[in-house]
Order: C-alpha cells, then structure tokens, then sequence
C-alpha cells in the first residue's frame, strides 16, 4: 500500500526516485509526487494525481536537479486522490517536507490544536499535521528537526513509514517507522530509501529493515544513525538480498500476473525445496519440528488471515482438521482483534500474509502473543514484519509477487499449509506412514500438473471471450473446493470489476438460486471427489433455471461434461491438494476476462497489494 522512496548520494537524484516509484507501482496507489533540494538548496515539491508518469510529465518543465530527494505513490485514507493532498507536504514555512505511509489516528485533535496555533492547512490529510506538528515542535522548543521528530512521533496515534528532507540541510534525510514497512539500502557513498526492497535491488543488496518507533538519520557521508523515538541509540545488523532484478521484470509476458501464473509449477517446487523430499521419503519443516512439543501438545489452531490469504486459511482448516485431527479455527484478522477472542497458551496461532505487513494480522499476531499463544507466520517476503514478529514460520518462497491479485503466493501458501499437515500428522502419528508417503509422492506431482493445465491457456482465454460482458457471476465449489469458489470469486471481482459471489455448492438453494436465469454464468468446481455426485445436483438445479454452467471437472468425467455448458479439465489428484488445481484456471479465467475489458489487470483500481492501514 502507497510507496516511499528516498535517494542520498552522488548521483542525479530525480531518475532514481522515479525508477523507484515505477518499481513500487505495484503496491497500488492513486497519486505520486516528489520532493527535491536542489543545489541552490530549494526544496521544491512536485505532485500530481494519477500515475507516475503523470508526474513525470508534470515535471517535464521542472527543476529536477538535485542528489537528494523523496518520493512517493500515496493510497488516500484521507481526502480523496487530488493533487493538493498528494504527498510530500511543506509544512507552514516550507522548510520541511514529509512523505508518509500509513494513518495519524489523532490526526483531528491535533490538527485542531496548530489551527489555534496559526497553523493552516493545505491538504485534507493526517500527514500534513504530522509535518505541521513537527514544525511547531521545533521552533516552540528551539531544536532541531530529529529531536522535533521524536517529540511529535511521542504525541502521535497511528501508523507510519515517513521520511523528512530540510530546506538548508541538502546532506540529510531522516526516516522513521511503526507499523508500515521501511528498508534501507546501504551503497558506496550513497543511501536508498524505500517501503520494499524493489527500488533497491539494482544499486545494492545490502540493507537495513528498521524496526517499530525506530528513526534513521541518513546523511550524505556517514553510515545510517539510528535511534528510538525515545532516543536510544540502536544498531541494526546489515542484511544481504538474495533477491534478483530479472524477478522485478515481466520477462516477456505482457501482465505480472500471468507471469505469476505461469510461475507456478516452478514456484511450488521453490516452496517444496528441502522440505519435501521423496526419495528419502521425507519432509521436513524445520519451522515445526523444532517446536515439535507445542505441535503435539496444540489443543486448537486459529488460523488468522485477509483476503487470499484467508481462503488459503479455509482450505488449511480442512487440511489439518482432517489429516492431523486437530480443530481449527479460521478468523479474519480484522475481526479476531476487536472481538475479545478467547485465546488459550497452548493454542497455535497460524497468521498468513503474502507481504508479510498486513496491519490487522500484524495487530492480532501481537494480541494472540500476549495471551500466550505460539505463533507461526506464513509469509512470501523475507524479512518482513510477521516473520520478525512470530515464533516460528516458513517463507513461501514464491519470488517478488507483483500483480496485485494473487495468484503464485496462494498457491503456495496452500503448499506450505500441506506440508505442516504432513509434518504434523507424522509427528503426531495419527495418520499412517504409508499414507503420509502417498501424500507426499502425490504432492511431489503438483508442479507437473499445473503444467499440464497452464497448456490449456488458449482455450481458457477463448472461453473467456464469451464471458466478457456478464454483470454477475457465481462460483460454487464444496469440501476442499469451497473456499477455491471463493477465490474464484474474489479474483475475478479484484480485477474486471465484474461482481462475482463464491458460495458452498449446497447454500445455493438457501439464496443464490433466486439469482440464476439464462444470463447468470455458474463456475462450478466439479472434479471426481468424495462431493462428486452432490454437485452433480447441484448442477441439475442450476441447469433447470437456465443457468449456463462453466465446470472444472477430472480428465475423466463423462457425466458433468454432458450437461454444463463449458468444462476445464483438471488431471486427477488426491482430495485435499484439489485446491493447488482447480485454482489455476479460475485465475487464467478471470485474467483473460480482466484483459478482454481492458482492466488495469496489474493494478487494479481501489486496491493495494500490501494492505499496510486497518
Ligand atoms: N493517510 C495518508 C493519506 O491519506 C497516507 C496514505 C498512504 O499510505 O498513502 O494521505
């Protein structure tokens, strides 16, 4: 969600800040806009609604030179998409610049409070009171602008990632972070800044990850000062990326997303590297087996989720109740944190995130640990915050994902749930080994298969064609293929804007069925599974409305090709890894339909990739 990015050093600061928002695109934002001091030591800040190459054109007749600067693509929380409240803001007298990720709860109060003062107000914002306020504290108290910074941050509520440039101080860029994310990028003689890694990579490898209340005073020729908002000198270790420039490109497909999707069958084998190992016959998750005991001694799981991440969730649900018969609970984050859950010490707290910053899950992770609870986080970006946060864990391991809508990293997460199953229920022996080996030989395929289906692109995009122009749609799926119709669902919605409900195949009689008439297109998951032949049914009933049914079936069905109108093939698998299948062409279908539109597939409006605000 929104982007930062920051550049100090010998170079032409402008083309780096660019390049970096155009890296952090993907995130997904409405503005952009940038603040330079150039060497005359003005600080100018341009902005603009709109895309970064709209700024770019807007600074087209613009003064841009400078080797120092700020720069930022911003998600509006408050005051709509409008250049004035475009960040960077001055504050009054234009000696500072702010950039801000994140909200200021008290922005009201305190807003309140500097108009009595004198202070006005350019933008609808929380963040120009931030930087208002950082003003007012720094001539009240005579100081300079990192300890008027501290002071504020003392007074705020809320979330943040910000940076502040100086007018009169070209050689300095202070940054500072609680709950949103911040990274570093150490170079020879010059410092990045930026919400991810990704506007980094291409000058340096090495980086800082700052933690909660912490600041960073960059200067031009020094090594990154950090310290607590209460002052504490801090040092932070230097960490390498492994992370590669080819990752961040679309290597010759036109959208992220259909990259990511054909990613696939290589993704999960990344995700199964050194865990799944079929010819010793052996999986190991170190993350569980070195907290083997709470595993076993795990009375209850609840497994905390947003999004996709959440029907990742409800599929493991399914996985660990019926392969390692423990309960599971599966909660939305947002809602496990303000609803008093009761939480147990020896309950296992599952929290799957893609970015690894998602603020709810992030809020219930550290409402779970206050009760006791173990935490294990599920997450694709190394060295974020839920994997900073949790007990144990495990990456996905999928590569930067920068199509908005998820594809590989659900896929993954799926396999990551799988494995823990696995491991569990080996551990915990209710399951016998000869069974757990054909899990896991049978998991061992995954890739292949999705293969096999990915080769059935072309005529998932030709039937996408007939499809284009529905104004609703219903996906239904039961077992293992219920939260895919959700997902389903949810792709197709992320990305054309078509309105699109997922539902328990049986439910439909309970509501949805009202809906059905011959213009309502029904995706139905059904392959050969224990809920075969009640799908079968349900199908019946859709088709005795006039419905036009598109099913996902087995290779082999004869009975549900003969009565929907449209089938997709999926090869056979074992029940509970259905989902790492049937999945792949609910995501080619909704993308060919997003394209046909004309959608934004990458960044599809209204949505941010990592949901870093509540
Ligand atoms: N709350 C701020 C605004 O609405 C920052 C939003 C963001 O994270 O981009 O301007």
């Amino acid at each position: 969600m929104c982007g930062i990015v920051g550049y100090i050093g010998n170079q032409e600061a402008y083309p780096i800040l660019i390049k970096g928002l155009h890296r952090l695109e993907y995130r997904g934002y409405d503005s952009a806009g940038i603040a330079l001091i150039n060497p005359s030591g003005d600080l100018n800040i341009y902005k603009t609604k709109g895309r970064v190459s709209d700024l770019e054109e807007f600074c087209d007749s613009k003064d841009i030179s400078a080797t120092i600067g700020i720069a930022h693509t911003r998600w509006a929380t408050h005051g709509e998409p409008n250049n004035a409240n475009a960040h960077p803001h001055y504050s009054e007298t234009e000696n500072l610049a702010l950039i801000h990720n994140g909200i200021i709860e008290n922005y009201a109060v305190l807003k309140e409070q500097l108009m009595q003062k004198g202070y006005h107000f350019l933008s609808n914002t929380d963040t120009e009171v931030l930087i208002q306020l950082i003003e007012y504290i720094q001539t009240l108290n005579h100081v300079d602008v990192c300890t008027a910074l501290q002071l504020a941050l003392g007074q705020v509520i809320g979330a943040y990632a910000i940076a502040v440039m100086e007018k009169g101080n070209p050689d300095q860029i202070i940054v500072a972070r609680k709950s949103s994310p911040l990274v570093l990028g150490i170079g020879e003689n010059e410092f990045f800044i930026a919400s991810d890694a990704s506007p980094i990579i291409e000058y340096t490898n090495k980086v800082i990850y700052l933690e909660d209340e912490e600041i960073a005073i960059v200067k031009r020729h020094e090594q990154p000062r950090i310290v607590t908002i209460g002052n504490v000198e801090k040092t932070r270790e230097i960490i390498q990326l492994e992370l590669s420039l080819s990752q961040l490109e679309k290597g010759g497909f036109p959208h992220f997303m259909l990259k990511e999707i054909f990613e696939q069958p290589h993704t999960l084998r990344d995700c199964m590297r050194g865990r799944v190992d079929v010819t010793c016959n052996n999986i190991v998750l170190s993350g569980i087996l070195d907290h083997r005991e709470r595993f076993l001694q795990a009375k209850r799981i609840i497994i905390l989720a947003c999004g996709t991440s959440w029907h990742a969730g409800l599929i493991g649900e399914y996985l660990i109740e019926e392969i390692c018969r423990i309960p599971v609970e599966v909660e939305y984050s947002s809602e496990f944190r303000y609803r008093h859950p009761v939480i147990y010490p020896d309950d296992i707290i599952i929290a799957i995130s893609q970015s690894g910053e998602t603020a709810d899950t992030l809020a219930a992770i550290e409402l779970a640990k206050k009760e006791g609870a173990f935490v294990y986080g599920i997450c694709n970006v190394v060295g974020s915050s839920i994997p900073r946060n949790t007990h144990s864990g495990s990456y996905t391991h999928v590569g930067p994902e920068l199509g908005v809508a998820s594809t590989k990293a659900f896929t993954a997460q799926l396999c990551v749930l799988t494995m823990m199953a696995l491991c569990i229920a080996r551990e915990k022996k209710v399951l016998p080994q000869s069974r757990i080996l054909e899990l896991l030989h049978e998991l061992n395929l995954i890739p292949d298969k999705i293969e096999q289906i990915l080769n059935a692109n072309d005529s998932i995009q030709k039937l996408s064609n007939i499809f284009t122009y529905a104004h609703n749609f219903i996906y239904l799926g039961r077992g293992y293929n219920y939260p895919v119709a959700l997902e389903g669902a949810l792709k197709l919605k992320e990305i054309s804007y078509i309105h699109a409900e997922g539902y328990p195949a049986a439910e439909m009689k309970h509501g949805p069925i009202a809906l059905i008439d011959n213009e309502m297109p029904v995706v139905v998951i059904a392959t050969d599974n224990d809920m075969y032949e009640k799908v079968i049914s349900n199908i019946q009933e859709i088709k005795a409305r006039n419905g036009r049914v598109i099913a996902i079936v087995s290779e082999t069905d004869t009975v549900v090709k003969s009565i929907a109108d449209y089938v997709i093939e999926v090869p056979a698998t074992e029940d509970c890894f259905e989902p790492l299948l049937t999945t792949i062409p609910l995501q080619l279908l909704s993308y060919h339909i997003a394209v046909n539109k004309r959608r934004d597939v990458d960044m599809p409006r209204n949505l941010a990739k990592s949901v870093t605000v509540e």
